[in-house]
């Protein structure tokens, strides 16, 4: 016999949907628990992009691949907080006419300027997003110089960060801002307890069969009973629960990411290397845009390693010099999740179409012009042998050396493998985050979003997630 739990409402993953929701939830009334797979660290445990941090807090730490000709590596975190506890923080609203363009094809409700703006107020009073208080750092002034020479449009991103008088900051993760207030509403938090199974019966879920870890390093199957279940394990592991429970009406396919290449950028001068840089340039929002990566040693060697093996050790000799920077597109290809049977992990896979690839050309030549102008002498591109660039002349070759075999590409923005609108062709859910054919079972993170935002998606996942859990509320 199972032990089992009871709860009012169920909520899987604890990331920027699910704690959203836990807070929304708790403070209305309701009697919440929040379950999630991850452990529950101390948000200033680990060095942002470390090996510790990466052991601890990212799923398989940090090597997660879609499947594809060009395969491409993602991350998602595991944890309390989820994904923004490993997140850069960069904070930008749903552009509206996406929002226009979703609610048209997929038919989605509430879904007007006056409504996200309303929402996306009320969130950010909590997340305390602002802009760096002094000057920027020399490695994010870069991307502005390299603009202003070439007469293109950059800006600088805000952050979901607080600062002190000293000008220090702190980044506003969920464990900082939404886990606290649900807490303080009488919210439960229970960390290293993985679902398994939704349990069903009929149009209604019951619960879940889950995994709850100890310290010791034992473990125990555990019943958790619900009226209502929020599933917020994000957009690959929500579709892969789904399925797993016999829920598969489109559920998994649509994944969308946001492609993108990196250039390792040697200066002849040592930059900073503390913050990631917080400038964009924005002239081909926004279906490209241009961005600098965090830039440890280690993240620079791996990023060398990649077009010149053979120079890593002279590179690295002044790894101070080197900073990392992306060019990121908006991809008309998309993905898949599937669960596999006997499996825990999905088999993820992810069609890049070639208007991608060529998109993705332009970006890194673009990108390449602009760390040139501002001064860069060596360009290592995400391709593998190369070709190192020294002028401007030489970007031209990127064009045709931009293959599906020697690219390498990475993305960390995920969503819309269920897709949320009245559209029942198209989503898997109502306008609400309701799954077809279900009383009580929501979905309530990046899954939802219809398709890449062309922007960081934490803002459009907190804001959907709070408009859905009111409107849950108000039925
Ligand atoms: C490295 C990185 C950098 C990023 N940078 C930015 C940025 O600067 N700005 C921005 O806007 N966005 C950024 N993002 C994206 C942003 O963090 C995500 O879009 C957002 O967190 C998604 O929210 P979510 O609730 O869907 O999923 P997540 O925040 O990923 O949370 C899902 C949680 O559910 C848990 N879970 C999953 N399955 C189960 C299960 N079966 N049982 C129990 N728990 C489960 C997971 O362990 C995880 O903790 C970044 C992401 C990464 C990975």
């Amino acid at each position: 016999m199972t032990r089992t739990i009871d709860t009012e409402v169920l909520v899987i993953g604890s990331g920027a949907g699910g704690a959203v929701t836990a807070a929304r939830l708790a403070e209305a009334g309701r009697s919440v628990l929040v379950v999630e797979e991850g452990p529950w660290f101390d948000p200033d445990a680990h060095e942002p992009s470390s090996l510790e941090e990466f052991t601890a807090r990212w799923r398989h730490q940090g090597a997660c691949a879609a499947l594809g000709s060009p395969g491409i590596a993602f991350a998602e975190g595991r944890c309390v907080g989820g994904s923004t506890e490993i997140n850069m923080g960069l904070y930008h609203r749903l552009p509206a006419h996406f929002a226009a363009e979703w609610r048209r094809k997929y038919g989605i409700a509430d879904f007007d300027d006056a409504t996200l703006d309303r929402y996306a107020t009320d969130i950010e009073k909590t997340v305390t997003v602002s802009f760096l208080p002094g000057e920027a750092p020399a490695s994010s002034a870069v991307l502005e110089h390299g603009a202003d020479a070439l007469g293109w449009k950059s800006t600088e991103f805000a952050r979901v960060f607080a600062y002190d008088d000293k000008g220090h900051g702190t980044k506003q993760s969920m464990s900082r801002t939404m886990i606290p207030k649900a807490v303080a509403a009488g919210a439960i938090i229970q960390p290293d307890c993985t679902v398994l199974k939704l349990n069903r019966s009929g149009r209604r879920v019951t619960g879940a069969t889950a995994r709850l870890g100890y310290a010791d390093g034992s473990s125990e199957l555990v019943t958790l009973r619900a009226d209502q279940v929020f599933v917020c394990g994000g957009a690959i592991q929500t579709p892969t629960l789904l399925q797993r429970s016999g829920f598969r009406h489109n559920i998994g396919p649509g994944l969308k990411f946001h492609p993108t290449v990196k250039v390792a950028a040697r200066f002849s001068h040592p930059y900073d290397h503390d913050e990631v840089p917080v400038h964009r340039v924005t002239e081909f929002d926004p279906f490209l845009t241009i961005g600098g990566s965090a830039s440890r040693r280690g993240h620079v060697a791996l990023a060398v390693a990649d077009a010149a093996p053979s120079d890593l050790d002279r590179v690295l000799e002044e790894w101070q010099n080197v900073v990392v920077y992306y060019a990121a597109i908006r991809s008309s290809g998309s993905g898949r999740v599937r669960a596999l049977p006997g499996l825990r992990a999905p088999l993820v896979t992810y069609g890049l179409t070639d208007s991608d690839l060529s998109r993705l050309a332009r970006g890194l030549v673009h990108l390449g012009e602009v760390l040139l102008a501002a001064g860069a002498v060596e360009l290592f591109p995400s391709i593998a042998g190369g070709p190192i660039v020294r002028s401007r002349e030489d970007l031209g070759q990127w064009w045709t050396a931009l293959t599906r075999s020697r690219s390498n590409l990475m993305t960390v923005h995920l969503t819309s493998t269920v897709r949320m609108g009245d559209a029942s062709d198209l989503t898997g859910t109502d306008s609400y985050g309701r799954v077809w054919d279900t009383d009580n079972l929501r979905v309530n993170d990046a899954s939802l979003l219809p398709d890449a935002p062309g922007v960081n998606p934490q803002a459009a996942v907190m804001m959907i997630a709070a408009r859905n859990a009111d409107a849950f509320l108000s039925t």
